[in-house]
This record gives structure tokens, C-alpha cells and sequence, in this order.
């Protein structure tokens, strides 16, 4: 192989009650990578459709990711990459996670892959290092491994797939604002009191176990974040509205995803997740903003080769 053709979908990272390690994977919402063996050594990032990005490689979570594979897989030819972009920068749901995953997963192909899906999380979180100047791997995890993903130590990258209801599916509202994943960062408390801890604690563990016994019903009431969310939401327009509406009309829960501003609704099935998708789209439809909407099941096969020469 020469040439393969990647599929990046996006993600949803957070899950409420998971900040910073729970996350899952989108499907058919993604971009698409071409990556290129040249014979000139390093990375090199020739086409960016969709979004105005950096083409320099030290600039670009694509170019970070990839050489930092290639600095423990070293190599007498180079890379070339086309990044064409579906997922808007900074929307929160991955866009960055979508491009660093892509570069090493399309590489690890063409070498014949000598890493695992789980290994190339290392090097796929260098990418996010650059995008959002913290290291974690709350996104590129779901999107490499697929399914729900969680994070037990970012050190030692312990990342355990868990398992989900195969009828869950997730509406996603975009409001096209401009919302830096510093800025939603720097309005977080350092400090949370040890009640609420003990409720996260709680609500993270309680939906973990109605991941695995299919509980619908447990995973709505663990679907809550207090330590999060209540910062974050001002930042985002009409979020409790979209958060009430979505709930009136049958979700299971509701949040923020990831840094935002997309917020997301689980839902069982997916008639009742498009309909909750829709009624979300009424409520930003008067605010005159730009907004996007999908309906997605979860993604349980992640990141995937869609063609190779
Ligand atoms: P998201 O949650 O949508 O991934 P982030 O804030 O984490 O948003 O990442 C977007 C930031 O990463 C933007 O500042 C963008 O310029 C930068 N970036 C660099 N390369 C890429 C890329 N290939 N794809 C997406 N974002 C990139």
C-alpha cells in the first residue's frame, strides 16, 4: 500500500458526568484523511478542504500526532497528508481528535501496523497537547478504540472500552460561536467541595454500570454533572433550554460536549433521538444563530480505512 484513504469520525468527550475521561464515538459524522507515501522524508501536509487550518506540520495536530509516531518508528521516506475537514474547529465534538487520530491510525497502515489501535493513543494525544494545551485522551480514545471510552490514568494511558446499548443514539446541536477550549477551561473551580465529589463519583460509576446492564433508566439518573457544567453552561446560548426541551421530549440526559459548544441528548432509539434533535433545533432556530444538527448511533468500530492503493 501507497495510499490510504481514512474515515475520522467526530466524538463526544465528557459525557457529563466523565470530565476529562469519559468519551464515545460518532458515526457517519467525520472527516475524511488521505496519507501518502513520498519518498521525502517527515510530514508533509499538502491539501486542507473545509476549514482554515495551518499547513505547517509543527502547527498542525495532524503534522504534531504524526511525528511523534514517526520519532519511536523512524523511517528513510515521508508522508504525505490531505485533511479534508466535516467536523468545524473547535466545535466540541473532536475536531482536533478527528485529524491527530487520523494521521497516526492512516500511517500505522502503510507500515504494515507495527502499533496497535491502543498504542497509537500516545501519540494521537500529542495532537491534543497542541490544540488544547493539556494532555488528554477523553476523544482520540472512542475514536481509535471505537465505543465508549474510559480513561482510569492519563499517565499510564489505562483506558478501559466499555461496553453500551446498542439502541443508544445521541442528538448534537452545534451552535456555530466562537468558544475556545482555554477559555471554557479557564472558568473551572480548581477546588470542588467533597459532597459534590462524592456525587460525581456516584453519577460516573452509576453510569458505568447501566452501560454494561443496558439500563436505560440508570444511565438517565447518572447523567449529571455538578461539577462541570454548572461553570461552563452560561458560556453556551439557550444550554438549559436545550437541555430541558431535549429531556421534555424523551432523552435520557443531557450535556455539554466536550469543551462545547455543541451540546449533546442520549436517547433510546432512534426515532426518538431525531425528534429530540428537532425539537433542539427550535430552540436556537429564533436566537438567529448558525447552528448544526446530527443524529448519530454510537460508533462501536471507530476510525476506519475507507480505501487503499
Ligand atoms: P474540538 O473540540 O472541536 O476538537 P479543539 O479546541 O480541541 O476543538 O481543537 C481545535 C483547535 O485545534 C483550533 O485552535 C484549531 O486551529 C487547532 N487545530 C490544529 N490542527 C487542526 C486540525 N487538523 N483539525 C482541527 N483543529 C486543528
Amino acid at each position: 500500500m501507497n495510499e490510504v484513504k481514512v474515515f475520522c469520525p467526530a466524538s463526544v468527550a465528557n459525557v457529563s458526568c466523565g470530565f476529562d475521561i469519559l468519551g464515545f464515538c460518532l458515526d457517519e459524522i467525520g472527516d475524511e484523511m488521505i496519507i501518502r507515501k513520498t519518498s521525502k522524508p517527515g510530514i508533509n501536509i499538502i491539501k486542507i478542504k473545509g476549514e482554515n487550518l495551518p499547513y505547517e506540520s509543527k502547527k498542525n495536530v495532524a503534522g504534531v500526532a504524526a511525528t511523534s509516531l514517526l520519532n519511536e518508528f523512524s523511517t528513510d521516506f515521508g508522508f504525505e497528508i490531505e485533511i479534508y475537514k466535516n467536523i468545524k474547529a473547535g466545535s466540541g465534538i473532536g475536531s482536533s481528535a478527528a485529524s491527530s487520530a487520523g494521521a497516526v491510525f492512516g500511517i500505522n497502515e502503510l507500515l504494515g501496523r507495527p502499533f496497535s489501535r491502543k498504542e497509537l493513543i500516545k501519540f494521537a494525544i500529542k495532537g491534543e497537547e497542541l490544540a488544547s494545551g493539556s494532555i488528554h485522551a477523553d476523544n482520540v480514545a472512542p475514536v481509535l478504540l471505537g465505543g465508549f471510552t474510559l480513561v482510569r490514568d492519563i499517565n499510564s494511558l489505562d483506558i478501559v472500552s466499555l461496553p453500551f446499548p446498542k439502541n443508544l443514539f445521541v442528538s448534537i446541536i452545534h451552535p456555530e460561536i466562537e468558544l475556545k477550549t482555554s477559555d471554557s477551561r479557564s472558568v473551572l473551580k480548581q477546588k470542588v467541595t467533597l459532597e459534590k465529589a462524592i456525587q460525581q463519583s456516584a453519577n460516573i460509576a452509576s453510569l458505568v454500570s447501566g452501560l454494561y446492564s443496558n439500563d436505560y433508566n440508570l444511565i438517565s439518573r447518572s447523567l449529571i454533572d455538578v461539577l462541570v457544567e454548572p461553570h461552563r453552561s452560561d458560556l453556551i446560548p439557550a444550554f438549559n433550554e436545550l437541555k430541558k426541551t431535549s429531556i421534555a421530549y424523551g432523552a435520557l440526559g443531557s450535556g455539554i460536549s466536550g469543551s462545547g459548544p455543541s451540546v449533546f441528548a442520549l436517547s433510546k432509539g432512534k426515532k426518538k433521538a431525531k425528534s429530540v434533535t428537532i425539537e433542539m433545533a427550535k430552540i436556537l432556530i429564533p436566537l438567529n444563530l448558525k447552528f448544526h444538527t446530527y443524529t448519530s448511533q454510537i460508533n462501536s468500530t471507530g476510525i476506519k480505512l475507507i480505501d487503499f492503493k
